[in-house]
């Protein structure tokens, strides 16, 4: 596996492999490696003759400055699990690369994709996650990109991105990987109490009954069903909670079963933010 801090030698070594016809799939990760991020590896290495990932930790997405602080940074152990899971390249710069002196970043407007849920609640989140992404695609200029279904309004915003900006470039959404009692897995998690891991499992658990639920029973009422069951424990504090369309990220009013429904949940344990989805016509 090869190393590389700077962007014009990973931009050569992508641009050279790419010459002799190789495949390029693309993994971006904000590093603190977990099973999710390496089946995200393992689905481009499956995909592509080579597999790049990188690592950095992106100060402008985060709205929380404490967030950003106490962001789990493991870089020995990731190199060490990137390797293991297939990795070719793995590009990690500093900030200073990413944003040299001076570095303007450009804006971009999703519409309603970047307005609703985690563009609510973290305002600047997308505005600094967005520009980032293209950064990465420019250096990079992967063939596929492998997003997790996790953070399922960022991926339909790459998406977003992608076609805005007519990129060569296939978004692939992969499964979100879980704890064995539900709790999808996430670099957040290493700072929950045991009491508050447990409870976390909460969340799966009214998403999986919000997709028994569909569409037989309204949306309002498969709503109020989340809402309670997250309300009902002492460690969780709801965000939020919606039904949204996966496309428009429009509230759906009637459950259909014609009607494509994801349920999207926000909340804290503590100090940590979670956050999960569900579709729930599958
Ligand atoms: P992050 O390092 O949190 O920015 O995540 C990097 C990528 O890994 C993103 O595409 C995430 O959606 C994805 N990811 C994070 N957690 C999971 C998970 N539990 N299952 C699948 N993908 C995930």
């Amino acid at each position: 596996m090869v190393i590389f801090n700077k962007i014009n030698p990973v931009s050569e070594w992508v641009a050279n492999q790419k010459k002799e016809g190789k495949s390029i799939g693309f993994v971006p990760t904000m590093g603190a490696l977990h099973q999710g991020h390496l089946a995200l590896v393992e689905q481009a290495g499956r995909e592509n003759d080579l597999v790049v990932c990188s690592i950095f930790v992106n100060p402008i997405q985060f709205n929380n400055k404490e967030d950003l602080k106490k962001y789990p940074r493991t870089i020995e152990s990731d190199l060490q699990k990137l390797d293991g899971a297939g990795c070719d390249v793995v590009f990690n710069p500093g900030t200073e690369e990413m944003y040299p002196a001076g570095h303007q970043s450009k804006t971009y407007d999703f519409g309603r994709l970047d307005k609703v849920m985690e563009g609510r609640f973290r305002p600047g989140h997308f505005n600094g996650g967005a520009p980032v992404v293209k950064k990465l695609f420019d250096i990079v200029q992967p063939h596929r990109a492998y997003f997790g279904q996790k953070d399922f309004q960022q991926l339909q915003i790459v998406r977003s991105l992608v076609r805005k900006e007519k990129l060569d470039i296939q978004v692939i959404g992969c499964p979100t990987i879980r704890e064995a009692g539900g709790l999808a897995l996430s670099s957040r998690n290493t700072r929950l109490t045991e009491s508050q891991r447990r409870e976390a499992s909460r969340i799966y658990q009214a998403l999986e009954k919000a997709r028994e639920m569909y569409p037989e029973f309204p949306v309002d009422q498969i709503k109020q069903q989340i809402i309670e069951v997250i309300d009902a424990s002492t460690e969780l504090e709801l965000e939020y909670a919606e039904i949204v369309h996966p496309d428009t990220l429009l509230p759906v009013t009637r459950a259909g079963r014609n009607t494509s429904a994801v349920a999207c949940v926000a909340a804290h344990a503590g100090k940590v933010r979670l956050i999960d989805n569900m579709y729930l016509n599958s």
